[in-house]
């Protein structure tokens, strides 16, 4: 039986990695230092036999006999990403020397959880893994994207040093159950909002866009991507390609939802990317034909149903 380590494996998609691996049929070791996630996500796993959960902070090493780990572990939102920066950079850039440490002493296969954010506010559209981003190195951003870059850096070095066996996946907004209520991302923002009759609060014009991805699709996506071979390592991206203005989402919620809530507009945060969709040419073609299949108004409707009975 295959043995899996989940890093982050209690926060949102790392709980349903964890779910979606054990049903697979292989041991799952989720581990996490709870900053963002929470037990009630992995609640209902704790009486697997073939679940177990350690509280860990990856900045520290971790020893344990494994064969494949997803490093997850990082906080994933504006708001939770910017609460302690410096610690972000750490879990990035610590964290994951200790995880490609681990996977080069027991030689186990290791996927990296990258980001849409490497490519900063892009200037092609939409963005290919050729091209190289436009970050900015000293922004308020730059703990999470800068952190986010130097992990696929590490990832690169272990392999052509070590031969560890990487892969990595540049992850664009994903959204579903079990999104904390309070990141401040602006799905779970406008749902509660909306349920919560207040009013939805647009950054900016609304003009910006983004591409969101409902989380089976991505589940499919990094399984399948840690199934290739060894010579394939990434980075791929995976996303739904199909983009929408925050203006539209937030009418869009407001109507699946039936809400009387109204749209306010307030400042637009610094260095908030304008644009941002993915060409997935590249998992379509490495990962069998892997396409996001669930539409934002469906995958909308399962999140609100989740967040009404969790608010
Ligand atoms: P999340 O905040 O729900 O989950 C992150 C998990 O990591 C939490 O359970 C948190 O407690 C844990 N964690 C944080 N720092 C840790 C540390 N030092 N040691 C151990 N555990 C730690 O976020 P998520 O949306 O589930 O994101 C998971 C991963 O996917 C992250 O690496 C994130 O950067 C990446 N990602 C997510 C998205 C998205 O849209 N959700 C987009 C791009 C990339
Ligand atoms: N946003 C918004 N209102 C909110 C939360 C976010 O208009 O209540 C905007 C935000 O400025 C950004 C987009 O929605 O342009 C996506 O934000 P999120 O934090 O979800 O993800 P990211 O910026 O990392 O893509």
């Amino acid at each position: 039986m295959k043995r899996i380590l989940v890093t982050g494996g209690a926060g949102f998609i790392g709980s349903h990695l964890c779910e979606r691996l054990l049903d697979m049929g292989y041991e799952v070791t989720c581990l996490d230092n709870f900053f963002t996630g929470t037990r009630k996500n992995i609640i209902h796993l704790i009486d697997n036999p073939y679940f177990e959960l350690v509280r860990h902070d990856i900045i520290m090493p971790y020893f344990m006999e494994v064969d494949e780990i997803y490093n997850l572990a990082c906080p994933a939102s504006p708001v939770h990403y910017q609460f302690n920066a410096i610690k972000t950079i750490k879990t990035s850039v610590m964290g994951t020397i200790n995880m490609l440490g681990l996977a080069k002493r027991v030689k186990a296969k290791i996927l990296q959880a990258s980001t849409s954010e490497v490519y900063g506010d892009p200037h092609v559209h939409p963005q290919t893994e050729a091209y190289w981003g436009h970050v900015n190195p000293i922004g308020i951003r730059s703990c999470y994207d800068e952190g986010k870059r130097c992990a696929e850096t590490l990832c690169m070095d272990y392999l052509r040093q070590n031969k560890v066996k990487v892969k990595i996946v540049r992850i664009f907004n994903t959204y579903g159950p079990r999104m904390h209520p309070s990141d401040g991302r602006v799905i779970s923002n406008f749902i509660v909002q909306a349920l919560k009759g207040r009013d939805l609060t647009v950054y900016g014009d609304g003009s910006q866009s983004r591409s969101f991805q409902y989380i089976d699709d991505l589940l499919e996506g990094l399984v399948r991507m840690m199934e290739t071979k060894d010579d394939v390592t990434g980075p791929v991206n995976m996303g739904n390609p199909r983009e929408f203005t925050i203006k539209q989402l937030a009418e869009l919620v407001i109507r699946l939802t039936n809400s009387k809530s109204r749209i306010t507009y307030a400042p637009l945060p610094q260095d908030d990317p304008i644009q941002r969709q993915p060409d997935i040419s590249l998992a379509n073609r490495l990962l069998d034909d892997w396409k996001p299949k669930i539409k934002l108004e469906e995958g909308l409707l399962k999140t609100i149903d989740y967040f009404k009975e969790s608010i």
